[in-house]
């Protein structure tokens, strides 16, 4: 039978400020570590450790020499010269690692000694064989005088029994595990890492990996909360994809609870019908939602949640929204759960190339691309609003923009959060027209260790951001419809033209339509133009194959005129499914989908190259990739052809 729900408490209570809402989540629970769990040594990776850890032993655990050599007593080699030399005579033992002398090195005596041996009685400086010469008769000849305490690693001046050699709250890295390996330290305690329940929720939801059904889309916030969990010291639990199911929820909520240390559920928190969590987050506990709406820009239906002293955290559907405020917001709790410092290292500062405008109330977070300029990092505003998951791909980091502010004006220093620690600024940023033609150039940039970012934003778009520097190179085929010449009409001062490659455009359709099969391009658009229900599917404005279907139009506009897809693929896959009857594409396309292919003319794909940035070694390294033979071979073998040399 299903239990009634808790009544439903008014939506959106009221909306706090980002600050408020921090205030209120610390003030209901009081983050920090959950106790402590020894760990192996070949575990520790990672960790962060609870106590402080003093050394058991000394290192080096006795008086070793650091060289190869002779054990002497200083005092037998005090004024040793290249003209007054000393002459040692050798005991009869070699002294090797790991093993221990036996015999005492007396006045007038030497003991042949390997780096890291243990010192013999007696001794008190090791001579570098380098400054020695056999002799006759079991002598060793001294050319150099000897001090004591020569080429000697006294017992533990390394790290001296009792010493501090960690303290607690430090991250384990290999250095640290090298420390407590060289006091033969096998294991150690660390903060346990909190569990953290993550649920997705929404009867749309498919997990990444199985089939979509109509009208669904794949769970993309379990994993980013997930590997977010990871990265901030929690130990992420999946409970899966939850439907908008009153009683589903309710039951995984529960385990989720009672299992985990803190609970993450995304989706179900706005106003509407299937949004039931916030409501049964009621049941968990008191005191339950503590925040329910926070003035965030993306990410208003935030609610924070503690319950019988757990949090409970539920963030919006959005994957845009889910990331910003589980960074902004989730995170610092959970580091300091996990005994975790602030993530300092994870923040850079950049200088705000121009004004970007924001509404008053609401924290804005906006996801910005850094690009490395002459100033210094710029923080380059991308996929603003669009809640596009490919803005991930393009987006460094975010900035937070006040809520009083209206705009953050140009050239102000900002600090951007980077989304991830591992977050580079790239060698190389490309933006404008894709084409796969580029990739082959591409991976030999990266092959000769350059990282690369290439954001498809079409040739206009990709020529905006040339022109604002933006980017190093803005890859773009633009017919200038007065000259009829590609690319160069359209390069302003600064940016200068790199030619690429020709692409074969022509019209594509299914091989079997007879309306296009064995005619000529004008043929065919004549048939089109003349049969009522031929549909066409065209480009987006901006597009440089825009502009070439304009013109073969000459002014028509025919059914599926007005679908507008923004890529050559988008085009063909219309016409091969039935969407359309007819579009212009480029040639390696039309092959890819299998369909007919009528040849219009070659189209320009060439480079604007920011001058300022050419001679930055990986846009130098692109223009040699694309002079390479071998790169204009896989060029060639994708179905272009590389321009003249
Ligand atoms: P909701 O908060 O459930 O109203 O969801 C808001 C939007 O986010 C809807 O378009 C959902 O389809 C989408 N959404 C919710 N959860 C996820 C998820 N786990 N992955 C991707 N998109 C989601
Ligand atoms: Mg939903």
């Amino acid at each position: 039978m299903t239990r009634p729900l808790a009544p439903s408490q008014s939506q959106f209570l009221s909306v706090v400020s980002r600050d408020e809402a921090v205030r209120r989540f610390g003030e209901a629970y009081d983050a920090r570590p959950l106790g402590s769990e020894t760990v192996l040594l070949a575990d520790l990776l990672g960790r962060v450790l609870a106590d402080t850890v003093k050394a058991p032993v000394d290192v080096p655990p006795f008086d070793r020499a650091m060289v190869d050599g002779f054990a002497v007593r200083a005092s037998d080699c005090a004024t040793a010269s290249e003209a007054a030399p000393t002459m040692l005579r050798l005991n009869g033992e070699h002294i090797h690692c790991g093993h221990a002398p036996g015999l005492v090195v007396l006045p007038g005596t030497a003991t042949p000694i390997a780096t890291g041996g243990p010192l013999p009685r007696g001794a008190d400086a090791v001579v570098m064989i380098e400054h020695t010469e056999p002799g006759d008769g079991g002598l060793v000849r001294i050319a150099r005088a000897v001090a004591p305490g020569q080429c000697v690693a006294f017992a533990g001046s390394d790290l001296a029994l009792g010493e501090t050699i960690l303290r607690a709250g430090t991250v384990v890295t290999a250095r640290e595990i090298g420390i407590l390996a060289a006091c033969g330290i096998a294991e150690a305690a660390v903060h346990r890492r909190p569990r953290v329940g993550v649920i997705s929720t929404g009867d749309e939801l498919v997990e990444p990996g199985r089939p979509l059904r109509p009208a669904a889309i794949y769970d993309t916030n379990a994993s980013i909360v997930a590997a977010s969990v990871a990265e901030n010291g929690g130990l992420p639990v999946r409970f899966g994809v939850i439907a908008d199911d009153a009683e589903a929820l309710r039951a995984a909520m529960l385990r989720a609870h009672a299992e985990c240390d803190m609970v993450v559920l995304s989706g179900g928190t706005s106003k509407g019908e299937g949004d039931l969590t916030h409501r049964i987050v009621g049941e968990l506990g008191a005191p339950g939602l503590v925040v329910h709406g926070v003035a965030l820009k993306p990410g208003k239906p935030l609610g924070l949640a503690v319950c019988a002293g757990k949090p409970v955290v539920l963030l919006p559907g959005f994957p845009t929204s889910a990331m910003f405020t589980f960074h902004d917001i989730v995170a610092p709790v959970l580091r300091r759960m996990a005994g975790l410092p602030p993530r300092a290292e994870a923040s850079v500062e950049a200088v705000v190339p121009y004004r970007v405008a924001s509404d008053v109330g609401r924290t804005e977070y906006v996801s910005v691309a850094l690009v490395d300029g002459a100033q210094g990092l710029a923080a380059h505003p991308v996929g603003k609003g669009s809640g596009a998951i490919s803005s991930f791909a393009q987006a460094d980091g975010f900035l937070t923009v006040d809520a009083l502010a209206e705009a953050v004006p140009a050239g102000a220093h900002v600090e951007v959060r980077l989304l991830g620690p591992q977050v580079r600024v790239p060698d190389l940023v490309v933006v404008g027209s894709h084409c796969t033609g580029l990739d082959a150039v591409v991976d030999a940039v990266v092959a000769r260790g350059f990282t690369v970012r290439i954001v498809a934003a079409g040739s206009l778009g990709g020529l905006q951001a040339a022109k604002r520097g933006e980017c190093d190179l803005a890859p773009m085929h633009l017919l200038h419809p007065e000259s009829g010449i590609y690319n160069a009409p359209w390069l302003d001062e600064g940016l200068e033209l790199v030619p690429g490659w020709r692409r074969l455009q022509g019209i594509v359709f299914r091989r079997d339509d007879g309306r296009f099969a064995g005619r000529t391009a004008d043929q065919a658009v004549a048939a089109a133009l003349a049969d009522a229900d031929c549909l066409m599917v065209n480009r987006n404005q901006g597009a440089g194959t825009r502009m070439l279907i304009d013109t073969l139009l000459g002014g028509a506009r025919p059914g599926g005129y007005w679908n507008q897809p923004r890529s050559h693929n988008a085009v063909a896959a219309s016409v091969a499914q039935n969407r359309a009857d007819w579009g212009v594409a480029i040639a390696p396309v039309a092959e890819a989908y299998g369909l007919g292919f009528i040849p219009l003319g070659p189209e320009h794909y060439d480079f604007a190259l920011v001058s300022a940035r050419k001679s930055r070694p990986a846009a130098a390294a692109f223009l040699e990739a694309l002079r390479d033979p071998a790169v204009r071979d896989a060029v060639a073998d994708l179905g272009f052809t590389p321009a003249e040399a």
